[in-house]
Order: C-alpha cells, then sequence, then structure tokens
C-alpha cells in the first residue's frame, strides 16, 4: 500500500513570488478549510475561565485572538501573508500608507534624533517631517536621491533612521540602496533603514535582501488593486519588529476586517496584474520616448530615468507608474490636454485597474537639497489594464491638443 505523506504546513521559503503570492496566509487555522480567510469581525473577545483569560492575555501579541484592535483571524492571515512574501519578522498594519509611514518614524525616532529623509519623499511624508516632527524636537536632513554611498557625510552622532523612497514619488529618481545600508551600517549600529516599497509592492523589489530593517507599503496601491481600500502596511526585520508592533499598538492603530479581506483577495492577483502593468506602461513609455515633443521620459527601466542602472541591478520588474517631462508648456496647454481625455482620468492616488493622468506643477517647491531644473511640463501616468492602443490614441489626441494650445 502506499503510504500518503501528508504535509501539514507548506515551506513558503523555497518557493516563487508568484507561487507565495497565490499560498501565502492561507493556513488552516486561518481560512478554516475554506480558500480564503473568512472576515472575522469583533471587538471584545469572551474568555469562560481566568485561566482562560491569562493564557490569552500571555499570547497577545503573537496572533492570538485578545481584543479587537489586536486584529482577528482575517488580519492574522494577511500579516502571515505579507511576511511571507515581503520577508521580514512582523507586519503591523495601518489604515492608510501614510499612516504606516508616519506608524514607523514614530515608532522609533524620539526628541533630539537626526533624521534622513530622501529629497524625492512623497509629499505627506515631507509634510510628516516638517510640520508634526519638527514639533517634537525631531530634526530632518534631506539628500539627494542620487546620493548613493556619500550619505554618510550627512549621518549625525544622532541620526537614528535613514528613509528612503525608491523611485521617488512624481521624479522617480531610482536610489543606490546597497550603497545607502552599507554607509548606515558603517557610520552606527543602531541606525533603522526605512523603504517606502509601494512602486515595486512586495513583489519587484525585495526589501530584506538588501538589509533594508523596515519596507512600508500604501498597499491601497498595487496590493489592493481595485481603488476600493485604503491601507498601509509596514514589515519589520527580527530587530526592529518588536518596538514597530509596540509602539504601533500604543498609537491604536487598527483595520477593519472587511478591509483587510479585500486587500487579501486583491493580493491574490498581484503578480499577473503586475506583469500587464508593466508590459502596457513600457509600451505606452516608448511610444512617448520617440515623440519629438517630449523632452524625456522618466521611467526607472528607460535609460533616461536616474538611477535607471540601479534598477536593472536590483529591482525584478516595473509597475504602470511614471511620469515624463514634456519640451515646453504652460498651463493652458496642460489643461487642454488633461480635460479632454477619455480613458485617462485625473486622479491623486494610482495602483488600480485604471489608467489615471495627473499634471505635476510646483515639483521645485517639493525639493530642498536638490533642483528641479526641467523647463516643461511634468506628467505622471498610470498605465492600467485597457487595451494599449485604446490609451496611445488618448495620449495621442491629448498631445495634440497640448501642442494647438502652446
Ligand atoms: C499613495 C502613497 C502613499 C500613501 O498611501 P495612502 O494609502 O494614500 O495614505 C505613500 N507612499 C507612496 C509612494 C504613495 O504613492
Amino acid at each position: 500500500m502506499l503510504k500518503c505523506i501528508v504535509k501539514n504546513k507548506l515551506d513558503l521559503t523555497t518557493m516563487k513570488k508568484s507561487t507565495k503570492i497565490v499560498s501565502a496566509g492561507r493556513d488552516k487555522k486561518w481560512t478554516q478549510g475554506l480558500v480564503n480567510p473568512p472576515v472575522s469581525r469583533g471587538s471584545t473577545v469572551v474568555f469562560n475561565s481566568v485561566k482562560e483569560m491569562k493564557q490569552a492575555t500571555a499570547k497577545r501579541h503573537d496572533k492570538t485572538l485578545f481584543y479587537g484592535r489586536r486584529g482577528t483571524q482575517t488580519h492574522f492571515a494577511f500579516q502571515e501573508a505579507m511576511v511571507e512574501i515581503e520577508g521580514g519578522a512582523g507586519c503591523a498594519l495601518y489604515p492608510c500608507g501614510t499612516a504606516a509611514i508616519s506608524g514607523a518614524l514614530l515608532s522609533f525616532l524620539k526628541h533630539g534624533d537626526h533624521l534622513l529623509m530622501v529629497d524625492a519623499a512623497y509629499e505627506p511624508t515631507r509634510d510628516l517631517c516638517d510640520k508634526l516632527l519638527s514639533r517634537y524636537g525631531i530634526e530632518t536632513t534631506y539628500y539627494d536621491p542620487m546620493i548613493g554611498g556619500a550619505i554618510s557625510e550627512l549621518i549625525q552622532t544622532n541620526t537614528k533612521v535613514i528613509f528612503l523612497e525608491s523611485p521617488g514619488s512624481l521624479t522617480m529618481e531610482v536610489q543606490d540602496s546597497p550603497a545607502i545600508v552599507a554607509a548606515a551600517r558603517a557610520a552606527n549600529q543602531d541606525i533603522v533603514v526605512m523603504l517606502d516599497n509601494t512602486w515595486a509592492s512586495p513583489v519587484n523589489f525585495s526589501s530584506f535582501d538588501f538589509d533594508i530593517d523596515i519596507s512600508i507599503q500604501a498597499a491601497t496601491k498595487y496590493i489592493v488593486g481595485h481603488s476600493d481600500v485604503m491601507l498601509g502596511t509596514a514589515v519589520a526585520n527580527q530587530r526592529c519588529w518588536d518596538q514597530l508592533r509596540e509602539n504601533s499598538y500604543l498609537l491604536g492603530q487598527c483595520t477593519s476586517p472587511d478591509d483587510i479581506y479585500l486587500a487579501m483577495r486583491g493580493m491574490r492577483t498581484l503578480g499577473v496584474r503586475l506583469a500587464q502593468h508593466q508590459k502596457n506602461a513600457l509600451e505606452v513609455a516608448n511610444w512617448l520616448a520617440q515623440r519629438d515633443d517630449v523632452d524625456h521620459v522618466r521611467h526607472p527601466a528607460l535609460a533616461s530615468c536616474p538611477g535607471n542602472a540601479f534598477f536593472e541591478r536590483d529591482f525584478q520588474g516595473s509597475c504602470g507608474l511614471f511620469s515624463f517631462v514634456m519640451k515646453g508648456g504652460n498651463q493652458a496647454a496642460l489643461t487642454a490636454l488633461l480635460d479632454g481625455m477619455e480613458h485617462f482620468k485625473m486622479g491623486y492616488s494610482w495602483g488600480g485597474y485604471e489608467s489615471l493622468i495627473m499634471g505635476v506643477n510646483g515639483v521645485e517647491k517639493l525639493r530642498t537639497a536638490t533642483q528641479w531644473k526641467a523647463e516643461g511640463t511634468l506628467i505622471r501616468v498610470h498605465i492600467g489594464l485597457e487595451d494599449t492602443s485604446d490609451l496611445i490614441a488618448d495620449l495621442d489626441a491629448g498631445l495634440a491638443r497640448f501642442n494647438a494650445a502652446l
């Protein structure tokens, strides 16, 4: 008789990313035998004996039902899935990406500390430093996204966090993350290196292979993937996990199990969606690059993007988000372009299945360590899952309106 070997637990460490995306967080203790972990709503958890309550209290950090704020099986399944896909030791959940960024920074910074923040940071990240951390006596120095190992010159004795966002928001500079991590480790072992890894998602840049301490996702974008949930995650390595978990808890961060369910549902198709976003975006980017009216395209996979060599070296792929600079431009031309678009709607955020477009005014005001010198109009697009011939026709007509209004 053949002996049947039943494995209780999948070994996710040896799997390819697309397999992990399908399999992660589907332990039977979360799914109860269904394919998807159910939505477990709850605030109060009731105990029948003092012993039971004491046991739950002792294990409250450990994916055990204790009180709704600490999560239910739905959250535990998603947290486990994020760690299995992205790496690290634990995943803290936040009601949006911005909360994940502020939660991670506030967990590690105190009065008198110094923060090194990339100059191309997402605008609300910059505002957090300038308007809130400054009030708490935390000093921020912005650094050139292309600084690489020379960041060691900016590290002070009180530097506690180095924050990266790669590629940068709007202008898309890809950072030399390994050089920055090496400089941090050489200067002071206590420095915590954090990365806003939203553009790459957990798929295209493996933060923990690069010794990043905390990898942050605006899960609102590609993980959710359908423009219907706000959510943030911060995955920490072993040395930072306890401090991140404890402080996020102190800040009262919690999320709805319904939102987590949708995020997990979105996550299952992350691999195929990203592959298609990548393909479509490269087609549109290359079409833009050969136009005479386009100055240059800032897509990390194109040589015209600052840090393209680091992208080629460190990333597994790209996605649907990039920007481009026109040779000329004014507000009337930009308005003529944007007002008539058929498929590209204007909207903040990105990462859903739909194409989006945005005219970026005033980048120069968002940079202090570097200068934005481009004279032409900067436009950011998110390339969705539509047929690229429709998208290119839409952009072609838009650029004709742009040029006619110049
Ligand atoms: C959108 C975004 C965020 C913020 O996420 P929200 O969920 O909208 O708060 C943070 N970082 C980057 C790079 C983003 O694009």
